[in-house]
């Protein structure tokens, strides 16, 4: 082997294709050897980019302390200190304030360094393999494999994996802008060498990592891996992995503001009221009570909570084969109204196998099953040789030759490499004994218009016809033709192109009655669920320009048209059924026939049997409004191509729907931008589609996204289900350390900042913690889908919080009021604001247990379902208890010993809350109202 080294240094756009290959030790038709592979494995190391960007690490943790309830936590720390020094006291609240801050902030930090990582690992999950041509075959290969010297094949959608020297061009476009910020698409060309001074832009003989492919298929010769790519060399371009505040957050720091708000104008009304009864003498006391009010109404533990839940909510979606890829669509996926699927390959299995054959002369049956190139040519009951009929044979060679999948052997099974519809067409060529293998030695093809959704159709030139005439017998007209091109696509679409048909061997020009006939026969097809394809050929004599298909597939002659079928998804049926309830209307918006896509809905329940369907022609002749009003009832949008789909999306958009749109082709990237929720296909999608895209289906199936969505309505459901928990807490603590200057005859403050902080973070945070995790309720897909918009307070969780925390607050004054008389008739007189301590701690842990759910009952509910709310209160409770009764933490929490008596009051006491929580349940059982969590 030449020494590699100089792969980063040679300007291989100087190059010409054959000394590429030779600089490389490559070869063209075999590619490397596993071993060669494995060598310049570990010479280069992986094809892999150094991340960088991003936020720096400071300024995630600097991002911490900018939250405004930790700004005002760090003055009552401030404040606290000060009065201490001035007692000579130990300022053991000052510090516990500043360590709870700095705890919030490093882990506010790690959580979000983590969910970054975590984020970006996701990502690596979807990131794309590439085809490469290794030891004389195709094979599929992570990107991260690649070494130089490897053949790759590229192809529309590709996201480019590595650097490299064209070898093959057909119709090659990409787009650079990642790397030159040119944002036109740039035409490639294989064959071309350049000069030295040639400018990155205008290197068309070489393809650069992170471009995508554009348009057409090239054959490529990896010459940079890793960071010695352009790419690499100027990594400092990109983008680390993004996060933006999910709604929540950003729902989280309105919230912060009215708690912070709410309790400053609490704190002015009890200083002020004070000082206005009690004169300046009583300021110093007040201030102590201030300081306690901004330290309770603070939900310390909250945001680290919503962290964990989102986290675990992403996790679960995994499990469940839907990969997130940007955090906000976890919560977003609960109110989604609307899902738009493709058909092909999501509400079906994209395994098609060809059923039927229908020319001008024959109508054909095709006996086998799967990718087994074994089967039968039956017409009329009789089996068939179909090469011996001219028009079904050169159709089986059109559908063989115009065609850029490969059925292999994997494992004893067959398999196919590329598009399922092409690899159908290859095993009905195989069942009849053709051999692309063969044929290819002579026929060599010169030119392609491929695929695209827009077109519906694709055509390739061929010279070296003659070939054929060892395999079937020609038509007249092509016996001598120096070119062939051959033609496949949409029926409709091909028809037009075409001007005479084949029956038999004999070439006639085509009547209005012809084409009748062979529209109905496809939508005959069609109307039974087939995907139906039509064939057209035509003899040539000048190789047609590459850059202008429309000029050159025409004139052709109509071959015929092939059915498949593609067998439903089983689970999906049930996955429809599910969105119904669920208030989540299914659409099917598919580039097939509209008799395809209606047959397909009606056996899938997304459309009734008179159910109207769109076209994309009609949808192309409608104004955006008349579409708006459209789209409120049409379900079935066949024959579309990318551009209606963004015009769908924000038809429905309009209408307040909240979108999750599929998509996989390279051109449907603005559609799932738009959509609220974009979805791509794991295994069909293209790169550009990933990328565009919020989630990514790992398995391609429409009931993944039914059960995303489900897993965000619990996500959603969790966190409202402990933020009316904690906050409710916050404000009955508030309450309670207001009201006491005006209930006791001494103006005391119940509890210490350090206490409160213990309640906030630990008697709230792990039960907190442990409901997060609370199981789906049984009937969250039998619940409309919440509204994205609505704020924190809706549906009733302000009124909720409010209530409870009167009521809490209502329980934790009137055993103050008793406590304290107990306290002054002997022993430590300071004992009733620990039996208050005690009181709040313990009436929380009843809440937890009883804010499970909003409609049942808690005897009602099997403790095992969430088995951790059970341990997080008894964990709370031991420790509540440990306060009060181990002696180096009583000195520290400034607690006091309690009677066995007196702890039985407490417990008395803040059972009261769960009583209260559960008779509401009760009561509004009885009045007939529904609530929903
Ligand atoms: P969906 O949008 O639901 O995935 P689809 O796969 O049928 O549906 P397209 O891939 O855009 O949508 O195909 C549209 C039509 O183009 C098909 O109905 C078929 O007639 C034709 N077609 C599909 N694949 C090919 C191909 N490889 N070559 C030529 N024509 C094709």
């Amino acid at each position: 082997m030449n020494d590699l080294s100089p792969a980063s240094t040679t300007a291989w756009h100087t190059v010409g294709i054959d000394q590429a290959l030779r600089q490389l030790d490559s070869n063209d038709d075999t590619g490397l050897t596993a071993q060669a592979v494995l060598d310049r494995r570990q010479k280069y190391g992986p094809n892999e980019l150094e991340e960088i960007g991003g936020r720096p690490a400071w300024r995630i943790l600097l991002d911490q302390f900018t939250n405004i309830m930790l700004l005002m936590l760090m003055a009552v720390a401030v404040v606290s200190g000060v009065l201490s020094y001035r007692d000579q006291e130990f300022p053991k609240d000052a510090i516990a304030i500043f360590a709870i801050v700095i705890l919030n902030g490093v882990l506010g930090y790690l959580q979000e360094s983590r969910a970054e990582k975590a984020l970006a690992a996701l990502k690596q999950m979807a990131s794309p393999s590439v085809r490469v041509q290794r030891d004389g075959r195709l094979q599929e290969v992570p990107s991260q494999d690649l070494v130089p010297g490897d053949i790759m094949l590229l192809e529309a959608g590709d996201q480019v994996a590595a650097d490299g020297r064209l070898l093959e061009a057909s119709n090659l476009q990409l787009r650079e802008s990642a790397l030159t910020g040119e944002a036109q698409g740039v035409n490639k060309q294989a064959t071309r060498t350049l000069a030295a001074d040639t400018s990155l832009a205008d290197r068309k003989n070489l393809v650069f990592q992170g471009t995508e492919v554009a348009q057409g298929r090239g054959r490529v010769l990896v010459t940079g891996t890793g960071m010695k790519t352009e790419l690499g060399r100027i990594a400092a371009m990109l983008q680390g992995v993004e996060t933006e505040p999910t709604p929540l957050q950003q729902r989280m720091t309105q919230l912060g503001n009215v708690l912070v708000s709410g309790s400053l104008t609490l704190v002015a009304i009890v200083v002020g009221a004070g000082v206005f009864f009690g004169g300046w003498g009583a300021f110093e006391r007040l201030l102590e009570v201030a300081l306690s009010m901004a330290v309770a109404v603070v939900p310390e533990g909250l945001p680290a909570v919503i962290t964990v839940t989102l986290a675990i909510g992403t996790q679960r979606m995994v499990r469940r084969q839907a990969l997130i890829r940007r955090l906000p669509a976890v919560e977003t996926l609960g109110s989604v109204t609307t899902i738009c699927s493709d058909k092909t390959g999501t509400l079906t299995q994209n395994k098609m196998v060809v059923q039927r054959v229908r020319t001008l002369s024959q109508s054909l049956q095709i006996t086998g099953e799967g990718y087994a190139p074994e089967g039968e040519f039956v017409s009329e009951g009789q089996p068939l040789d179909p090469r011996q009929v001219t028009d079904v044979g050169l159709l089986l060679v059109d559908g063989l030759l115009c065609n850029d999948s490969v059925l292999q052997k994997e494992g004893g099974d067959w398999a196919i490499m590329g598009d399922p519809t092409e690899g159908a067409l290859v095993v009905m060529a195989a069942k009849s004994g053709l051999d692309r293998h063969r044929l290819g030695h002579e026929l060599q093809r010169v030119v392609e218009f491929p695929f695209s959704s827009e077109r519906k159709r694709m055509s390739v030139v061929f010279s070296g016809v003659h070939a054929l005439a060892a395999d079937l017998t020609l038509p007249k007209a092509l016996a001598n033709a120096p070119y062939l091109m051959l033609a496949k696509g949409s029926p409709e679409m091909l028809l037009e192109c075409c001007t005479s048909g084949l029956k038999g061997t004999e070439q006639f020009e085509l009547d209005q009655e012809t084409r009748s006939r062979i529209l109905a026969d496809s939508a005959a097809m069609a109307a039974q669920g087939l995907r139906v394809l039509g064939f057209a050929y035509r003899s040539i004599t000048t190789v047609p320009n590459e850059g202008d298909p429309d000029l050159a597939e025409r004139d052709l002659v109509w071959l015929g048209l092939v059915g498949m079928i593609d067998a439903l998804r089983p689970e999906v049926r049930v996955a429809v059924q599910r969105c119904r309830v669920a208030g989540i209307r299914p659409m099917m918006i598919t580039g097939d026939h509209q008799l395809t896509a209606m047959a397909i809905a009606q056996d899938l329940g997304i459309a009734d049997a008179d159910a109207r369907s769109l076209s994309g022609a009609e949808l192309e002749a409608m104004s955006q409004a008349e579409l708006e009003a459209v789209v409120k009832e049409v379900n079935i949008y066949a024959r579309v191509s990318p551009e209606h789909k963004l015009r769908i999306v924000k038809a429905l958009q309009k209408d307040h729907q909240i979108v999750a749109m599929t998509g996989d082709g390279v051109n449907d990237a603005p559609a799932l931008k738009q959509a609220e929720i974009g979805i791509a296909m794991g295994i069909t999608g293209t790169d550009v589609s990933k990328e565009a895209s919020d989630m990514v289906l790992l398995d391609d199936n429409f009931a993944t996204i039914v059960a995303a969505t489900e897993e965000g309505r619990v996500v959603y459901t969790n966190i409202r289900r402990f933020v009316k928990y904690i906050l409710g807490s916050n404000i009955g603590e508030l309450l309670t350390i207001a009201l006491s200057p005006l209930l006791l005859p001494i103006l005391d403050v119940p509890l210490s900042p350090l206490q409160i902080l213990w309640m906030n973070l630990v008697t709230d945070g792990f039960p907190a913690l442990a409901l997060a995790v609370e199981p789906a309720e049984p009937d969250v897909m039998e619940q409309p889908p919440h509204d994205p918009q609505e704020g924190i307070f809706a549906r009733g969780l302000g009124a909720y919080m409010l209530r409870i925390g009167i009521v809490f607050a209502i329980i934790s004054v009137s055993m103050m009021v008793w406590a304290y008389q107990h306290a002054q008739q002997g022993g430590d007189p300071d004992r009733w604001k620990t039996m208050v301590f005690t009181t709040l701690c313990l009436a929380q842990m009843g809440h937890a247990i009883a804010v499970r759910s909003g409609s049942r009952l808690t005897i009602e509910m099997s403790p095992w379902s969430n088995p951790f709310v059970l341990g997080a209160v008894l964990l709370t409770c031991v420790l509540q208890l440990m306060l009060i009764y181990v002696e180096p933490l009583r000195n520290f929490f400034g607690t006091h010993l309690l009677s066995s008596f007196e702890l039985l009051i407490c417990f008395g006491f803040s059972t009261l809350l769960f009583v209260w929580v559960e008779a509401e349940k009760i009561y509004r059982r009885i009045r007939g109202k529904v609530v929903r969590d």
